[in-house]
C-alpha cells in the first residue's frame, strides 16, 4: 500500500536537550525507516539542535519549530524567526496550535503571516485547525475549520500547496482524554480535503490530533481520509510513542 502516513509528536513544554537525547536514543533504533511513513518532532527551543543531530541520518525523521514569527529578525523578546529555526535544524513548523491561539492569543491573520513566512523560508508549514467545544455545539466545527484554513493559507499560491500539511484538532480534545470519533474526524477531514483541493493542493496531507492514544490511534489511522496524527501527551515516553507509531502504521 502507497499510502502516506505521517506521525507527529509535540512535545509542547517537555523535553529538554539532554532528555530529548535519551529518548532519540531510545527511539530510533526501535523504529526503523518504513517506506510512506513520516516521522516528525516538535520539541522546545532549546533542544531543536540535538534532535536534528540525533535524526540527521534519517531521511524519514523531521524537525520542527512548536511555533515561529513571521518577521526575520528584531525585538520580539522570547519568539523565534524561521531563520533562527532553521539553523537550529527545523525543516517545520507549527502554525496555529490551539495553545497559540487560545492562551496566547495567535489570531487568524498571524497564522496567515506565519505560514507565508515558513515557506519564504523553505520549510513546510503544519497549519491547525479545530473548533472549541461551544462552536462544535453551536454546529459550526465546518464553517470555523474552513476559516481558519482559508485564513492560514490567504498568501499561499497553489503550486506552494505541497509544502503545506494540516491537522486538524478540536480544541476540546486536545490534553483532554476527549477525541473526536473515527468518523466524526473523518467527516471534518473531508471537508477540508475539499477545500484544498479547491485551492489547488494535488495531493493534501491532513493529520489528526487530540487526545490520540496506543487505545485509539489504530482505528483512527484506518479512516483512509486521516494521513496521520498529531501527538502531544502520548509522544513523551519513547517507548510508548515507537508503540503507538508502529500500532498507527499497521492501521
Ligand atoms: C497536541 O498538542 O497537538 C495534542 C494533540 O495534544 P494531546 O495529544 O495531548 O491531546
Amino acid at each position: 500500500m502507497n499510502r502516506r502516513r505521517i506521525f507527529a509528536a509535540n512535545w509542547k513544554m517537555h523535553h529538554g536537550p539532554s532528555s530529548a537525547r535519551a529518548f532519540l536514543e531510545r527511539f530510533l533504533p526501535a523504529m526503523p525507516a518504513a517506506p510512506g511513513r513520516a516521522l516528525w518532532f516538535f520539541p522546545p527551543c532549546p533542544p531543536m539542535e540535538a534532535v536534528a543531530m540525533s535524526v540527521r541520518s534519517r531521511t524519514d525523521v523531521s524537525v520542527g519549530a512548536q511555533n515561529v514569527h513571521w518577521e526575520p529578525k528584531g525585538a520580539f523578546t522570547g519568539e523565534i524567526s524561521v531563520d533562527i529555526a532553521k539553523d537550529a535544524g527545523a525543516r517545520g513548523a507549527l502554525v496555529g496550535h490551539s495553545e497559540r491561539r487560545h492562551a496566547f492569543g495567535e489570531s487568524d491573520e498571524a497564522t496567515g503571516l506565519k505560514v507565508r513566512a515558513v515557506l519564504d523560508g523553505g520549510l513546510v508549514a503544519m497549519l491547525c485547525v479545530g473548533e472549541t467545544l461551544e462552536q462544535r455545539e453551536a454546529g459550526e466545527t465546518e464553517a470555523i475549520c474552513l476559516r481558519q484554513l482559508r485564513a492560514g493559507l490567504a498568501k499561499v499560491a497553489a503550486s506552494e500547496l505541497d509544502q503545506v500539511l494540516v491537522a486538524y484538532e478540536p480544541v476540546w480534545a486536545i490534553g483532554t482524554g476527549r477525541n473526536a470519533t473515527p468518523e466524526d474526524a473523518a467527516a471534518v477531514h473531508g471537508t477540508l480535503r475539499a477545500a484544498l483541493t479547491r485551492l489547488g493542493a494535488a495531493a493534501p496531507a491532513i493529520l489528526y490530533g487530540g487526545s490520540v492514544n496506543l487505545g485509539n490511534v489504530r482505528e483512527l489511522m484506518a479512516q483512509g481520509e486521516i494521513d496521520g496524527v498529531l501527538v502531544g501527551g502520548a509522544s513523551l515516553d519513547p517507548v510508548k510513542w515507537a508503540e503507538l507509531v508502529a500500532s498507527g502504521s499497521a492501521g
